[in-house]
């Protein structure tokens, strides 16, 4: 088969590698389109290193066809859509006997810690695969994953009818909160980014979407003057650094600025510098900080959303390359983000 492997940091190769053999109780899955990943733009450079190991196949949000069925696998038949949830927990450790999966300290991601879907073949056990619809475009089945990370952000803030929300960053991250969202509440959306782009893809894609841009208003007191002074019920965090724009606080200090009383802030950013907060801030709203990881299991409430019309995934992909030009759409992605949200890669 072919495959995109990172030869050395910084450097894809689009080449002939041995394809994976089906060991019993596993399936073999035709990878049809992989997504990349913010993930996946830190370990090319080599952020993730010694926890990423050149050379390597990268690739954690992927979906394909059952090309293979191991021996002692039931549930699935050759040619059934499938996306592949990509986390390998431990089973043991104190969070996974508390079945907190996305807490495992000992959580393993295919395409971080192993190889992954930047390739044609992968086997995997059978319960990381999710059954699509069989006439879901192939590129959608490649966006379940990051919708998944949306989908348990909401779960994790406990995101119900009704609520107004805040969300800061309207990156990949951001849009897949917003989406997942706006399945669960018709309340105002307010999206925070200082890229024009991004903001116009919330607005266009979402109802009830209320964009600021922080490079031109202060985003608290737009939320502020915009909900008559009450604040909003959950804000999200999704930007993943701390840096100030001049004016406005950083993140996740606006983000507690713009809750109501009782309000809660989701961070989902992985930065690595410290973000300072006021906490007498939080104390007077008695308000929650809480935070969400990757999924855990929300693969099945994404399929269900995408069925039903619910998503709008084509708002997600900017691009689609062959994944013979992978270097070329990492390149694209690092000099142009304001051009770019999701680019797809064609693994065909
Ligand atoms: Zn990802
Ligand atoms: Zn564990």
């Amino acid at each position: 088969m072919k495959a995109a492997v990172l030869e050395t940091y910084s450097q894809f190769v689009w080449k002939d590698v041995p394809t994976p053999k089906v060991k019993p109780g596993e399936v073999l899955v035709h990878i049809k389109f992989a997504s990349i990943c913010g993930t996946d733009m830190h370990i090319f450079p080599g952020d993730f290193h010694p926890r990423t190991q050149v050379p390597f196949i990268p690739g954690h949000e992927f979906g394909g066809i059952v090309a293979e069925i191991g021996e002692g696998v039931t549930g699935f038949a050759v040619g059934d859509k499938v996306a592949v949830d990509p986390i390998i927990w431990c089973g043991e450790c104190p969070a996974c006997q508390r079945k907190h999966y996305p807490a495992c300290t000992k959580l393993k991601l295919l395409g971080v810690d192993l190889d992954g879907g930047f390739a044609q073949y992968i086997s995997v056990e059978p319960h990381m695969l999710f059954k699509a619809a069989p006439n879901t475009p192939d590129e959608h089945v490649a966006l379940v994953e990051i919708y998944g990370i949306g989908f348990h952000a909401n779960r994790r803030a406990g995101t119900k009818a009704g609520d107004v929300l805040a969300i800061w960053g309207a990156g990949r991250v951001g849009q897949v909160i917003l989406q997942a969202a706006r399945t669960k509440t018709k309340g105002t959306i307010f999206i925070v980014d200082p890229l024009e782009s991004r903001l116009e893809i919330a607005v266009k894609n979402n109802e009830n979407v209320v964009a600021i841009n922080p490079e031109k208003e202060n985003p608290v007191e737009a939320i502020k003057r915009y909900t008559d002074g009450k604040g909003v019920d959950i804000a999200f965090e999704a930007v993943g650094h701390a840096h100030e724009i001049e004016g406005v606080f950083t993140p996740v200090r606006s983000c507690i600025q713009s809750l109501r009383g009782g309000g809660k802030v989701c961070v989902l950013g992985l930065g690595d510098d410290p973000s300072p907060v006021v906490f007498k801030e939080l104390i007077w709203k008695e308000g929650q900080i809480i935070t969400s990881r990757v999924s855990d299991g929300e693969f099945a409430e994404v399929i269900e959303n995408l069925n039903a019309g619910n998503l709008k995934p084509d708002a997600l992909i900017s691009k689609v390359m062959h994944g013979s030009e992978i270097q070329k759409a990492f390149e694209l992605l690092n000099n142009s983000p304001e051009k770019y949200l999701k680019v797809l890669l064609d693994l065909s």
